[in-house]
């Protein structure tokens, strides 16, 4: 089965749909507010675009849910308040081809309703499916380019990783030199990759703003970084020696994801060359960010079971030979998770860049 087909959120709007969990990518998201005015501002500011002509801008990763519509809205109010002179956006919104487009064009519908009321600029939406790692668009034709939560993820599962991984679904402290290597050096081709080609469909002095899973630690295998990668490891471990996942399926499983540190990603950008880093922000994401003060560990640990269940039962569902219960599944990796909690409230990294075609 083509990667294409593994590589999309759970669809729909039902309880373990991407729609209905992503409360964390929208608290990410929303804390990129201020790199991205302050990007579309300098931008309006210095760049003497054609006047009146149509700002064009593709939303990459886009998924099904209402952060999309969260992201597209907050851009549209912030391009009215900067009077940005612009009539008309030209959006489109890009992900996989088995992204649920259905889900999200109904939200798009009720989103033209309630933005109608408001007279300039007008929005015109597209989708655009295939994968950021192709080209999408043609030359020097994009103003913006909006990426959140998307660029972590691979273009596949890491070359020459075969079964060296054994029991682990991602890096972990027991995994060989060889399997780091492996992922970091996929990220970097695949992130030039995308610069590359991003280079080719902007127009000069057009910005880019793109937020992903970082870590904060050079170390790849920490565990305080990858807890939750290697703790569905164990549970799914746990569920080949209850002999309900094939030992096989789950030696042969990698994450096609990567979660690189802020110096990999400054290198790619600068080796790479299309662009300027204007600006990079890291910071901390709690996993459940609807907890504050009273902190509970068992909701917290179902909450975040959840989050993870909505981007990786896809892959899980397509690679394990045997029908496997998944329900039970991210039961019992809600309760891994909470037994690895301590008192402290855990938090993912996030990297967020603001960046400018040369
Ligand atoms: N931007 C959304 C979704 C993040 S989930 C948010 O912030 O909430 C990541 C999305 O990236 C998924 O919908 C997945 O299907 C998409 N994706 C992964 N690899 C992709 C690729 N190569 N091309 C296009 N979309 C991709």
């Amino acid at each position: 089965m083509g990667l294409n087909k593994i590589l999309h959120t759970n669809a729909g709007d039902g309880e373990t749909s991407y729609a209905n969990n992503s409360i964390v990518q929208k608290y990410g998201i929303s804390k990129t507010w201020p790199i991205l005015d302050e990007t579309l501002k300098n931008m309006l500011d210095t760049e003497r675009f054609e006047e009146y002509c149509c700002f064009k801008m593709v939303d990459f990763g886009c998924a099904s849910g209402p952060n999309t519509l969260l992201v597209l809205s907050h851009l549209m109010d912030t391009l009215q308040d900067f009077s940005s002179g612009f009539q008309e956006i030209q959006v489109f919104l890009n992900d996989l081809p088995d992204n649920d487009f259905n889900n999200l064009f109904k939200l798009v519908q009720s989103f033209y309703q309630k933005k109608e009321t408001k007279t300039k600029p007008r929005c015109f939406i597209y989708g655009s499916p295939g994968s950021f790692y192709d080209r999408l668009f043609p030359s020097n034709s994009m103003h913006f380019v909006y990426s959140s939560y998307s660029i972590h993820w691979l273009s596949g599962v890491p070359e020459g990783l075969e079964s060296n991984n054994k029991e682990n679904i991602y890096i972990a402290k027991t995994s060989p030199a060889n399997v780091l290597e492996a992922y970091a050096n996929q990220f970097q081709r695949d992130f030039f990759k995308f610069l590359n080609i991003r280079g080719e469909e902007m127009i000069p002095g057009g910005r880019m703003v793109l937020s992903l899973s970082g870590r904060r630690l050079e170390d790849a295998s920490s565990m305080v970084e990858n807890a939750h990668f290697t703790i569905l490891a164990e549970t799914l471990h746990e569920m080949v020696v209850e002999g309900q996942v094939e030992k096989d399926d789950l030696y042969s499983f990698n994450v096609p994801i990567y979660i690189p540190c802020p110096r990999e990603v400054e290198t790619i950008i600068a080796d790479q060359g299309s662009f300027k880093l204007d600006k990079m922000d890291v910071f901390p994401v709690p996993w459940d960010p609807s907890q504050d003060e009273n902190f509970e560990k068992c909701r917290c640990a179902k909450f975040a079971a959840d989050s993870v269940r909505a981007v990786i039962e896809p892959m899980l569902a397509s690679h394990f030979s045997r029908v496997v219960n998944y329900d039970v599944v991210f039961e019992k990796y809600a309760e891994k998770l909470a037994e690895h909690l301590s008192k402290e409230k855990p938090s993912h990294f996030t990297i967020a860049i603001s960046l400018r075609r040369k």
